[in-house]
């Protein structure tokens, strides 16, 4: 083949012109390097061939057969459809039917010896196979291009078919090895039994065996996971640089605040708490999440090395998603804080009182950020909820001083174990798995919709009979303007509850297009008992505390992620009342068992951990909430989950990142992406 480099234009490539460009260039394909990291999604091993009666009996598969008849037919719609009759060696004989592809009368001639793979469908007695893929037999199976071997399916678009791509590769099949230059050192690849790059490249698009294919795989997955561990590496290396204050601990002081508190704090709690306090003892600065279910009481943990940190002289910050969470803050730092005296302002967009001492904790959203009077002193930034925040919004307050600050981020979506060293690489983990014994579990139940009506009979009396004290929370999947999807409207739902489920219970609605100032004043009115029911998009999801709300109920439960459903199912069992959260599927998903099931398994898993790993398994890490908002990127190849791989990854970058007689750049922009 001619010499091309991985760089040229596919427009070098024989027989691609324009044309073939602009739609190459919609599966973001220019150069040749690009087609060839454009590797199959699936595959289909047809390299079983079977006879006719197999075939038959398995009605799906490949197999070898002569034509024996080919006619075109004319239906009444106009549609033409092609009747092939095959026979193979064994002269067991099959009809075949082609829908509008008339020119293939004259393409399968009478006499020659095919492929075909496919699939039998059975219209009442009539056993017939459509639109089956073939391939002219070359007399070896080794020559076959597309059938009789394990064929790679490719991501395909307009013109673009699998069959296309495959065939505008294959005359390079035995090159590509020798374009592809690995940019790995060799030591690094046998050390660590990883398959040259080229010869990967190779086999993902023609694999020889599964076997190959298996390893092929691995060498590529490692290549996009590798790149994650260079970031990591990278920013470790920088962080590494970065100079910060200790904040030392007064033991004394801690003992003085866990004695102040009405309970005493779990293994985890204690744990986390330790781990902080560590950290922040160090001159470089802390980078930690505190990841725990709702309720896992992660608000004290925080409060103890704001404590720490106040003692020591320095301000801190704890920051908000909304104005209302940060009211919230407010007032729970101002009471578990009350016996040590400390300055607590409270910075929100309305609102922004002016510290009385030197160093204080400054509760805020993060329209305290564009505040230019960062104290000069601050020395601990806590972030609740971090997804919420930009990343320039955290550099920003990084910035703030010469010193960084130590950083603690705060997360209410349990994150498998299993996801973090991936999603959180460059950060230090600390869990909180178990829940303070005194709090109850809240009773969840899935509620098929036919029943859904009984459930809200239900929660009217509930009301009722608390005499208005008790609340609930209706919930609907959030709606984009255009949706199309059968989501439930807020609007129309919300006019059918108030005025057929709950006539003499006053309802309002709150929706994610009210300005914040509306929203903080319906919770207002909410929290007073103005209000006992609230209808609402998922808004409200976000760590509001209301101890009176008693029942949450999630309609359309299946359009949410089950991390997501168990945020929402936090939102009641904050006081301490009985709880109940219902999960009701729309009316088209009532019999979907997959969707039944999903739902059961959270009804019957109190642990957001639990859930979230449920839908890690089934439904891959894309659909566990909180991983699409943490910036990795979507691997083609790799698996969130292969912690294996991933530490592989991890200590080659961290060999690479360190010797200086590496080029990381050059490593970066050719190894697999
Ligand atoms: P989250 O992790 O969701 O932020 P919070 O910090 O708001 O949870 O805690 C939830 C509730 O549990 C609060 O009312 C808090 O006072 C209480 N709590 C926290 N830790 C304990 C504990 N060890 N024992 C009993 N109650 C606790
Ligand atoms: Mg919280």
């Amino acid at each position: 083949m001619s010499l091309i480099s991985l760089n040229d234009n596919i427009t070098l490539l024989k027989g691609i012109g324009l044309a073939q460009e602009k739609k190459f260039e919609k599966l973001n394909i220019f150069t040749f390097r690009d087609l060839l990291f454009h590797i199959p999604f699936r595959y289909r091993d047809t390299s079983e061939i079977l006879n006719i009666e197999d075939f038959k009996y398995i009605q799906e598969g490949t197999f070898l057969a002569q034509i024996v008849e080919v006619k075109n037919i004319y239906t009444r719609t106009r549609k033409v459809l092609t009747k092939v009759k095959v026979i193979d060696q064994y002269n067991s004989s099959l009809d075949i039917s082609f829908f509008n592809q008339s020119y293939l009368a004259k393409t399968l001639k009478v006499g020659e010896w095919y492929i075909f793979d496919g699939k039998i469908t059975e219209k009442g007695k009539i056993k017939n196979i459509y639109n089956p893929k073939y391939e002219k037999y070359a007399g070896d199976i080794s020559l076959q291009k597309h059938l009789g071997k394990i064929i790679g399916i490719y991501h395909e678009t307009e013109g673009i078919s699998s069959r296309y791509i495959r065939n505008t590769i294959l005359p390079f099949e035995k090159n590509i090895e020798s374009v592809i230059e690995d940019p790995l050192p060799l030591n690094i690849l046998n050390k660590n039994s990883l398959q040259n790059l080229g010869h990967s490249i190779t086999e993902i698009h023609f694999p020889s065996s599964q076997e190959s294919l298996i390893k092929a795989r691995e060498r590529l997955g490692f290549d996009e996971m590798l790149r994650i561990g260079v970031d990591i590496e990278k920013d470790r290396e920088k962080r590494r640089k970065l100079q910060s204050l200790p904040i030392l601990e007064d033991k004394a002081l801690t003992k003085d605040f866990l004695s102040s508190l009405p309970f005493t704090l779990t293994n985890d709690q204690l744990r986390g708490s330790e781990e902080i306090i560590e950290d922040i003892s160090k001159k470089k600065p802390m980078n930690r999440l505190l990841n725990g279910d709702v309720g896992s009481g992660k608000t004290v943990v925080a409060a103890l090395a704001i404590l720490q940190c106040i003692r020591n002289g320095y301000s801190a910050v704890i920051l908000a998603p909304t104005t209302v969470l940060a009211q919230q803050h407010f007032d729970t730092f101002k009471k578990i804080l009350k016996p040590f005296d400390v300055d607590i302002d409270i910075w929100i967009s309305t609102q922004k009182s002016k510290a009385k001492s030197p160093n204080s904790l400054i509760v805020g959203t993060h329209a305290v950020l564009y505040k230019s009077d960062i104290p000069e002193n601050l020395n601990l930034v806590i972030v609740d909820e971090q997804h919420r925040f930009g990343v320039e919004q955290r550099e920003k307050l990084l910035k703030g001083g010469k010193k960084i600050p130590h950083y603690l981020t705060m997360t209410a979506t349990p994150i498998p174990r299993s996801l973090t060293e991936v999603v959180f690489g460059n950060v230090e983990v600390s869990t909180i798995k178990e829940k303070p014994k005194m709090q109850k579990q809240i009773i969840t139940k899935f509620v098929p919709y036919q029943k859904r009506d009984d459930c809200f009979d239900w929660i009217n009396k509930k009301i009722k009979e608390s005499k208005y004290q008790e609340q609930a929370f209706i919930v609907y999947p959030l709606i984009e303007e255009s949706a199309i999807l059968d989501a439930k409207a807020v609007l129309t739902e919300y006019q059918n509850l108030k005025n057929i489920h709950f006539k003499d219970i006053k309802t309002e609605l709150m929706h994610g297009r009210l300005k914040e100032k509306e929203k903080t004043e319906i919770l207002e009115r909410f929290r007073k008992k103005e209000i006992n029911i609230l209808v609402s998009t998922s808004v409200i999801e976000v760590g509001i505390d209301m101890p009176d709300a008693t029942v949450m109920v999630i309609e359309d439960a299946h359009r949410f992620g089950l991390a997501q459903l168990h945020q929402l199912r936090g939102r009641v069992g904050r006081g301490e009342k009985e709880s109940y959260c219902f999960v009701i599927p729309s009316q088209n998903e009532d019999s979907n068992t997959e969707v039944i099931d999903r739902l059961k398994y959270f009804a019957s898993h109190p642990s957001g951990f639990d859930v979230a790993e449920y839908d890690l398994q089934r439904r891959g890490p894309g659909e566990v909430y909180g991983i699409k908002q943490s910036g990795i990127p979507q691997f083609k190849i790799a698996s969130l989950t292969d912690i294996q791989l991933f530490k592989k990854a991890k200590d080659v970058a961290k060999e690479l990142v360190k010797d200086d007689n590496v080029d990381l750049n050059y490593i970066l922009e050719n190894i697999f992406r």
